[in-house]
């Protein structure tokens, strides 16, 4: 056990909330023999060693903003990012440390946003929910300011905020995401957002029978693929609903073999889905816009020929002043999440130079620095390496397929299943998170009135042209009218 200095109480972690079920731990080998697919593999994480016994010295505020000053001889945590990362990071720490520590949660966003719900909801009539921040800052007691961090000054433990202000912590943990890119200009790019639904047009003239053939490109470049897999397959179901049997799905990728980063037995399968559904797979193909605009595959400088093109997004860092970068802007960081070279910084999430950008590592990461986050604060437990394991589930327009790899590579993994092997009814797996949103799904009614959730009698959208969108339920393939 490391020596905690002054925080150190001697205690438990605190029992489990009432509405949080926190599954066990993975039992995963750390991350530290990372084995990943070349094309994965840009972006190694450091392996920097941190010192855990280092506590950060309580600094006097400056005076522009000090949080929570009453309660200054708790450790101070902030935390940049109320997205994935960060909800799941707020949620662990109050849950392991909250006599100890004093959260302030940083966001521009008011709202907790869920980019994987909206493959789905592209294909149904739910619009989703909408996830307050303020309620997470209530559960967690924890200060929520809206804004953005712009800098961070390590040496004198603040953050410097977009509206002016300067907040100073003892501990800070950026888990501010990736800024997101589209690769290809003439294509239609899924990025998870409002934005998406566009993708409703496309449905609309697949069923219009104005468009004959479809190409899903993965682009070359930091991106996590599983969506536009979705995509394909859940639009093949679709059409198929529409009694249309002509269109042609192609789906490209970099990718060695279907989502090859689950493994061989996982990317075996996924292909086999793609083969029933009718989708022509063409892997180790890089796509490249020309000077037009239009697409060519290399190797062959091949041009790509189909009438309308989907992608997702490409990422990259946001390169915060103060904190070191990799030549894409993403946060190095070492293999707990450690950033190096200092000490009180630590980074979570797509914004890192892990090269696995998905909502469920990003959970675990967060869980592995909450923890050495508790044990700074004076909490005795045993903090746990990051062990990743991904998960994933694939909806496939008749149900879904549940993906489980352990990142360092075991060849032989389980094959996917029907059957969900993790609790939680959303697609992105995190053990604190999950529980979380299950518990204000299935709250009576949201806490606040939020006027955004959309009656399941609401009509259909209309694109501007008054064509009615084509909407299906992922877990059926009938056309709801
Ligand atoms: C279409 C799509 C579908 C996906 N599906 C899945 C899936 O099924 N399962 C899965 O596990 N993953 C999925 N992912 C990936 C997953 O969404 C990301 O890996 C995950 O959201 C990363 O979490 P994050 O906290 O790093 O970033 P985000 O969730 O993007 O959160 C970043 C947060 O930081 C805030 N922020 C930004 N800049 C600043 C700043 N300067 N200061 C303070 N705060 C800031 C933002 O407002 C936001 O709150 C999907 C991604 C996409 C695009």
């Amino acid at each position: 056990m490391q020596d905690a200095g002054p925080y150190r109480q001697g205690i438990s972690p605190r029992g489990l909330g009432q509405r949080h079920r926190v599954p066990a731990r993975s039992s995963a080998p750390p991350c530290s023999a990372l084995f990943l697919p070349v094309w994965l593999v840009k972006f190694s994480p450091g392996q920097t060693p941190r010192c855990e016994t280092h506590l950060a010295p309580f600094i006097p505020s400056h005076g522009s903003f000090r949080a929570m000053s009453a309660r200054s001889q708790r450790l101070r945590i902030t935390v940049a990012g109320g997205g994935v990362a960060g909800v799941e990071l707020a949620l662990a720490v109050h849950d392991l440390a909250a006599d100890f520590v004093e959260l302030t949660i940083i966001s521009p966003d008011p709202a907790f946003r869920c980019r994987s719900l909206r493959t789905a909801q592209t294909f149904s009539a739910d619009h989703g929910r909408r996830y307050e921040l303020s309620d997470l800052a209530d559960d967690v007691e924890a200060q929520l300011v809206a804004d953005s961090v712009i800098a961070v000054d390590a040496e004198r433990h603040s953050v410097l905020l977009a509206g002016g202000d300067v907040v100073h912590h003892d501990c800070l943990v950026l888990a501010t995401g990736a800024r997101h890119r589209t690769a290809f200009r003439r294509a239609l790019t899924f990025t998870g957002d409002e934005s998406s639904s566009a993708f409703n047009d496309l449905l609309a003239d697949l069923e219009g029978h104005w468009t004959r053939s479809v190409a899903f490109v993965v682009p070359p470049g930091i991106t996590w693929p599983l969506p536009l897999y979705e995509l394909a397959i859940m639009t093949s179901v679709a059409v198929h609903g529409m009694a249309i049997d002509d269109l042609r799905i192609q789906l490209l990728s970099p990718e060695p073999t279907p989502l090859a980063v689950f493994g061989p037995t996982a990317s075996a399968a996924v292909t086999d889905l793609l083969d029933r559904a009718g989708i022509d797979f063409c892997g180790e193909t890089h796509a490249r816009a020309t000077a037009h605009g239009a697409l060519e595959l290399l190797p062959g400088a091949v041009r790509l020929d189909a009438e309308r093109l989907v992608t997702i997004p490409i990422m990259e860092g946001l390169r915060l002043p103060g904190v070191p970068a990799d030549a894409l802007g993403f946060t190095i960081i070492d293999d707990r999440g450690g950033v190096p070279g200092l000490p009180d910084v630590y980074a979570a999430g797509d914004g890192t130079t892990f090269p696995v950008k998905q909502g469920g590592i990003a959970c675990q990461l967060a869980d592995a620095i909450a923890e050495q986050l508790a044990v700074r604060a004076g909490v005795t437990i045993e903090p746990q390496p990051f062990r990743p394991v991904l998960r994933g589930r694939l909806l496939t327009g008749h149900g879904a397929q549940y993906l489980e790899h352990t990142i360092p590579g075991d060849a032989g993994a389980d094959p996917p299943s029907e059957v969900q092997p993790w609790s939680s009814s959303h697609k992105v797996h995190g053990r604190y998170l999950s529980p979380w949103l299950d518990g204000l799904d299935h709250a009576p009614a949201p806490r606040r009135p939020t006027g955004t959730i959309r009656p399941a009698h609401t009509p259909l959208d209309r694109s501007p042209a008054g064509r009615v969108a084509v909407a299906l339920d992922p877990y059926s393939p009938q056309v709801r009218r």
